[in-house]
């Protein structure tokens, strides 16, 4: 049922932990989930008590998606946004509620990369990135929280951030993909102590080396899993799944005190 609409509301007895990871009831909203880590979370989210999913994602969705929707008949949906352009997000979330009755939990997740040396990055292209993945996530995050005060729910906001946050990916680095998504960690402490008085909690979770079309490059590399392995981590990528449990978590009343941090999920190092 739907009992769990409040996260941020205190528990008291000891609690059964299993029964506590759960999002039953919940309805989700997932920026990016037409495919990729966003499409991955969105089915962890149904296989985890989900009442409903939303994609806000600017592309069409495509097989991947429809592969998946199909599974969860009713309970899977794709809007149209752009998250650089706050109205579309607003108007997206306004349409989730109207049509879902609630929003409990947001993972602002959609990001784009661009691996160059700094010394040859456009200005054009630095922008872009930092519309999507720092000024787009900013838009997300407080769209979410608007709705989450205007209906008196204690929501939980979760940013997919990055390793790059912490340190330069060695073979491919990226210095405004690095600082966007630095940014996004940094906005993460900020947004959870200005929101905890509405019960909003609001974390983030950074993925290492995941097996998207954003990696592409990796495979591309000779000895790639020879080189993870000599950096200590594990010698392949994370599948999209493997991040679910950080997600589900941070959404779910099991994290009902935890706000203000971030998951890393890297493999031992991951980039
Ligand atoms: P992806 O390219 O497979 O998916 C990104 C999705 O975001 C796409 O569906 C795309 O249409 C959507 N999107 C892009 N710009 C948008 C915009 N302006 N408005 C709305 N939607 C937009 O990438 P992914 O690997 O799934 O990455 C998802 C997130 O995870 C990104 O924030 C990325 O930076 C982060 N991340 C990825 C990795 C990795 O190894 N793949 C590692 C760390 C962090």
């Amino acid at each position: 049922g739907g009992a769990a609409a409040n996260s941020a509301a205190p528990v008291s007895a000891p609690p059964k932990i299993e029964t506590q990871v759960t999002l039953n009831g919940k309805v989700i909203a997932i920026t990016g989930a037409n495919r990729g880590i966003g499409l991955g979370i969105a089915e962890c989210c149904l296989v985890n008590g989900a009442s409903k999913v939303y994609s806000i994602d600017l592309a069409e969705p495509g097989e991947e998606f429809h592969t998946v929707s199909k599974q969860y008949p009713g309970q899977l949906f794709a809007i149209s946004a752009d998250v650089t352009e706050e109205k579309t997000v607003t108007a997206a979330i306004d349409k989730i509620i109207e049509e879902s009755g609630a929003l409990h939990g947001m993972v602002v997740n959609a990001g784009r990369t661009n691996h160059k040396s700094a010394l040859d990055f456009t200005q054009q292209e630095i922008e872009q990135l930092f519309a999507i993945n720092l000024f787009g996530a900013f838009y997300c995050a407080r769209a979410a929280a608007r709705a989450f005060i205007k209906h008196g729910v204690k929501g939980a906001i979760v940013f997919t951030a990055s390793m790059a946050s912490y340190r330069p990916n060695k073979r491919v680095p990226s210095a405004p993909y690095g600082a966007s998504k630095a940014g996004v960690r940094n906005m993460t402490h900020t947004l959870a102590m200005e929101w905890a008085k509405y019960g909003i909690r609001v974390n983030s979770v950074s993925p290492g080396l995941v097996n998207t079309a954003m990696t592409y490059w990796v495979p591309q590399q000779p000895d790639w899993e020879q080189q993870l392995k000599y950096y200590g981590g594990f010698p392949r990528l994370a599948e999209v799944q493997e991040l679910g449990g950080a997600y589900v978590y941070l959404l779910s009343d099991a994290a009902s005190y935890t706000t203000s941090i971030d998951i890393p999920v890297n493999g031992v190092i991951g980039s």
